[in-house]
This record gives structure tokens, C-alpha cells and sequence, in this order.
């Protein structure tokens, strides 16, 4: 067998010595090694070493390749799950720069030069935006939600109609987070169906129950012999029984977006003042964020949340905390269009066919076929199912759909698209401004094979 030392000198493997470092260079080729081993006392032929650095070359390709990088979304799918979900705008990007390369005064009051409140500026802005007493960042949703149960609801039971015991995705589902929260789990009313009666009938079997949970459907939809209780009356009746109206939102929208086609999307506001007790949702989904999860509300149960010793694990990092206040900044100032994601719900759906115009015309010019056509756009990560905007982009007809879209995801800058018949679909409305250049090279690239 060749010997270790020389299968890691072999000048293949130069550019993963480089990019891996030479240990796990090493300890790649000794576990090819322990593996050809086994097969040649199997009976099979002694590889040289060049087969050896071969097969240590294409390892390390597959663990350089899981590294994230930097994507054009050409999906149509503006919060993609898989892709980060919203991308962060020039200000909130500058300022998570700004703080990245050095010292932050996250919890230090610059007047006093005393200790001050992490999360100060982006909480008060939130109980603003939100209309609410107080609010509280986290990690994300999720913790949200579990920080939310566990320190108001624990050992006591919390009434939640069986609509709405929902699976999220990514292993978030409100029965398992509610029974690992420590509260007792009350289902009420029927997969299609739940009156407020049905939530009055609960509490009378459930005397010392702590809240009432609503959770938003919001990654499916419920059509047809369905009914679900009005919000007030059920603020109503959770202020008569003495138990709390708790909100899961999932995608909290700081601006009601009704006027953009979206409105299902349930505005964290309205909520707040239909008499929900305290509300949570993501930070990164319709708000434009960075990753993060809120909870607005009263203040006393927010304080609550605060002092419990949970938060401390799922507190918000420094990087995403800059970036949320730069985010919500711009809703302050009446900025939406600086949140990206915002952007490109409310671009108008001229501006995108026009963008698609200009791309079939680039590649045309460098003689790649495309023809620019209406598509159907998606808010996604998890909100909006159903929820489209009309939008506009480039369809090109490669030979092997499968094969193009493998090669624009290989190239220098990785392109996402949409297959759909046969053709590769790029929308111009998830493609972030100032990625027109960068995209035509990248589907040029891919046509002519160089990638
Ligand atoms: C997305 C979502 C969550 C989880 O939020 P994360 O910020 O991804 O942790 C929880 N509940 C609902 C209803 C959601 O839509």
C-alpha cells in the first residue's frame, strides 16, 4: 500500500492541503487507506498512489462543498428556508460588519459608561412597532415559543385546538415543544372545526389551567367546513376565565401587506390589540431580518420571560442583535423598501418584467436562448402558502434541465433556479438587485458547458 506521507505530498491534493488544512488532509487519506486495506485483503488489486489521492481529492471536494456560500435565488422563493431566508439590507449588513471586526457596547450604556440592557434598542422598537407593552428577543422562533410555555405555563395546562397543532418543518411541532416546555397539553374541537365553546367546555374540565394557545396555520391551509374562533371572543373568554391568550404567529408581519395580494399574513399589531396576552414570532421571515424569535405583550409576563433563567441559553447573538435594530430602524423611519425582502414583495410587477426583459437581451448577446415570460412568485420560509405575487423571469431550454441546474449551482457563483416542465426558470423577483451581472455570467458559464 502506498504510504500516507505520500499520498499526501501528491501535487492533487495541493488545493485541499490549502483549503482543509493538512490534518484533516491526513486523516482523510488514512481512513481511504483503512478503507482500501479492507479490500485488498478481500482479494482486490493494491491501488497506486495516484488512485489513492484520487479518491482522497474527491473527499475532500465533498467536505469543502458543505461549506455555506453566498447564492443567486433564482427559486421565485423570496424566504427560502434552505437559502437563509431573508437576506439582510445594506444597513443592517453594515452594521453587522461594523461590529463583527470589533468591540460592540451591546450591554454597556455609553453615557453612563455602566452596565446597560442587551437588546435594549430592539425591544423597545418592537413593543413600538407591535403596539405592545414590552417585547423580548431570542434566538428564534422556536425559542420563542418554548421560552414562552416553559416560564408562564409550566406544570399547568394549556388549551390548543387540534387545527392547530401544527408541524413547522425542521422538527418544530407545537405537541413535542408544549410536553418538552414542561405545560400539559388540552386539545380541543376537531381538526376542522373549533368553537369558543370548545374552549369554554376545556377550562371548565381544567381549573387550573394557565393559558390558551393560538398557533398560526400558517404552512398550510384550511379550506371548505372550517371554523375557528373569533379573536376578541376569544380574548374574551380567556379575560373571564383568568387564563392567558398566548399567540404563536410564526411569521410576524410588522406591516400589514394586504395591499401587496398578502393578506393572510396576520399583522403582530392587530394581534396585540385583538387581546392576545403575548405574541411571538420569527425574525426573519416577513420582518426582513436577521434570525431571531420575539415575544411582545404585556409587561409583566414578559418580564417574566425575561428573569427566567431559559433566556439566558437562548439569548440572541451580538451579530444578528446589530442587525436586527438596523432592521427595525428602517421600519422607524419609514423605510420599508430598505429591508429587502420588503422590497421585493412591493417592486412592482412592471420593474420585474422589465429586469427579465434585460436579461434575455444580455444573453442573447452572448448567444445563450432565453425568452423572459410572467412567472408565479412565493413568500415561503414557512408563511404564505398560498400566497403568490405575480412576477416575471427568464426560462432558458437546455437539453438536460437536471444537468444545467446541477452546473449553475457548481459555478463560481452558485445559482438556484426552478424546473418546471422540462425548462429552467430564473425569477427576477428573488434576485437581489446588483446580482444581474454575476447571474448572466453564471447561466453563460453553465450553457456553454464551463462549469
Ligand atoms: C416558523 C415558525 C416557527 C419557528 O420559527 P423559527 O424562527 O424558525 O424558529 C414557529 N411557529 C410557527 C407557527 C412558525 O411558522
Amino acid at each position: 500500500m502506498p504510504r500516507v506521507d505520500r499520498v499526501i505530498a501528491h501535487p492533487s491534493l495541493e488545493e485541499a492541503r490549502k483549503r482543509l488544512g493538512p490534518g484533516a488532509v491526513t486523516a482523510l487519506a488514512r481512513s481511504v487507506l483503512e478503507g482500501l486495506r479492507d479490500g485488498v485483503r478481500g482479494g482486490g488489486a493494491v491501488p497506486d498512489v495516484d488512485e489513492v489521492a484520487s479518491e482522497v481529492a474527491r473527499r475532500a471536494e465533498l467536505r469543502l462543498a458543505m461549506r455555506a456560500r453566498r447564492v443567486i435565488n433564482g427559486t421565485g422563493v423570496l424566504l427560502h428556508t434552505n437559502l437563509g431566508r431573508a437576506p439582510l439590507g445594506e444597513r443592517a449588513a453594515r452594521a453587522v460588519a461594523e461590529s463583527a471586526s470589533g468591540y460592540t457596547s451591546i450591554e454597556l450604556d455609553l453615557r453612563t459608561g455602566k452596565r446597560g440592557r442587551r437588546g435594549a434598542f430592539a425591544e423597545t422598537a418592537l413593543a413600538e412597532l407591535a403596539g405592545a407593552e414590552a417585547a423580548l428577543v431570542v434566538n428564534n422562533n422556536a425559542a420563542a415559543v418554548l421560552l414562552l410555555l416553559g416560564c408562564l405555563a409550566a406544570g399547568r395546562e394549556v388549551i390548543v385546538s387540534r387545527g392547530e397543532l401544527v408541524e413547522i418543518g425542521g422538527g418544530f411541532r407545537v405537541p413535542d415543544v408544549m410536553a418538552r416546555s414542561g405545560a400539559r397539553l388540552v386539545e380541543v374541537g376537531t381538526t376542522n372545526k373549533t368553537r369558543t365553546a370548545d374552549y369554554a367546555r376545556a377550562l371548565d374540565g381544567a381549573p387550573g389551567a394557565a393559558a390558551i394557545l393560538r398557533v398560526h396555520q400558517g404552512n398550510f391551509r384550511q379550506i371548505g367546513f372550517v371554523e375557528r374562533p373569533d379573536h376578541h371572543e376569544l380574548a374574551a373568554l380567556a379575560r373571564a376565565r383568568g387564563v392567558l391568550l398566548l399567540e404563536d404567529l410564526g411569521s410576524g408581519a410588522l406591516l400589514d401587506l394586504s395591499p401587496q395580494g398578502l393578506g393572510g399574513e396576520p399583522v403582530v399589531r392587530a394581534s396585540v390589540a385583538a387581546g392576545s396576552d403575548v405574541v411571538c414570532f420569527s425574525t426573519d421571515k416577513v420582518l426582513g431580518g436577521p434570525q431571531g424569535g420575539a415575544l411582545v405583550g404585556r409587561a409583566a409576563l414578559i418580564d417574566k420571560a425575561r428573569t427566567d433563567p431559559l433566556t439566558r441559553a437562548l439569548r440572541l447573538g451580538r451579530l444578528p442583535l446589530v442587525a436586527l435594530e438596523a432592521t427595525l430602524a428602517s421600519y422607524l423611519e419609514g423605510e420599508p423598501d430598505a429591508v429587502p425582502v420588503l422590497a421585493a414583495v412591493r417592486r412592482p410587477l412592471a420593474e420585474v418584467m422589465a429586469r427579465a426583459a434585460a436579461w434575455q437581451s444580455a444573453l442573447e448577446r452572448r448567444a445563450v436562448p432565453a425568452v423572459a415570460l410572467p412567472l408565479v412568485a412565493f413568500v415561503g420560509g414557512g408563511s404564505l402558502p398560498e400566497e403568490t405575487l405575480a412576477s416575471g423571469g427568464i426560462a432558458l431550454s437546455p437539453a438536460d434541465a437536471e444537468g444545467f441546474s446541477a452546473r449553475l449551482r457548481g459555478g463560481p457563483s452558485p445559482v438556484l433556479a426552478r424546473i418546471h416542465e422540462g425548462r429552467v426558470l430564473v425569477d427576477a423577483r428573488s434576485v437581489l438587485p446588483g446580482e444581474d451581472g454575476a447571474l448572466v455570467d453564471a447561466l453563460v458559464l453553465a450553457w456553454n458547458g464551463l462549469v
